[in-house]
């Protein structure tokens, strides 16, 4: 049995993509191809920003045209999921 204190899925969005190790993994599986594609639609729903509440000042977390890719650091490349 699950037991959560909240009585459904939050409305706020709490998985906008998948980061670097996580294709990396799908990788071998042969499954990340098939990931990015499906993110595709997503790409320039990019940007990330954060506030303490929604009518406060805010600043960008990472900005729409941070980089998805740091070669170097990882092969795979962060995909957008929402
Ligand atoms: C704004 C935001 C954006 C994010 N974006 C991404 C992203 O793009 N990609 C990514 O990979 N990750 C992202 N994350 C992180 C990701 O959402 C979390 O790592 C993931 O949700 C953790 O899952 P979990 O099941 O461990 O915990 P949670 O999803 O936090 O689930 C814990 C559950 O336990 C319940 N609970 C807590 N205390 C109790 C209690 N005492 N009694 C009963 N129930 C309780 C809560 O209500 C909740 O439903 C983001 C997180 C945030 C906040």
């Amino acid at each position: 049995m699950l037991v959560d204190r909240h009585p459904a899925v939050s409305i706020q969005g709490r998985a906008r993509g998948l980061n670097q190790r996580s294709l990396e993994i799908f990788r071998p599986m042969g499954i990340e191809a098939a990931i990015v594609d499906a993110g595709r639609p997503f790409e320039n729903d990019r940007g990330g920003a954060r506030c303490e509440n929604l009518a406060g000042p805010w600043e960008w977390l990472f900005e729409p045209d941070a980089p998805l890719q740091w070669a170097g650091t990882s092969p795979s490349e962060f995909c957008l999921a929402e």
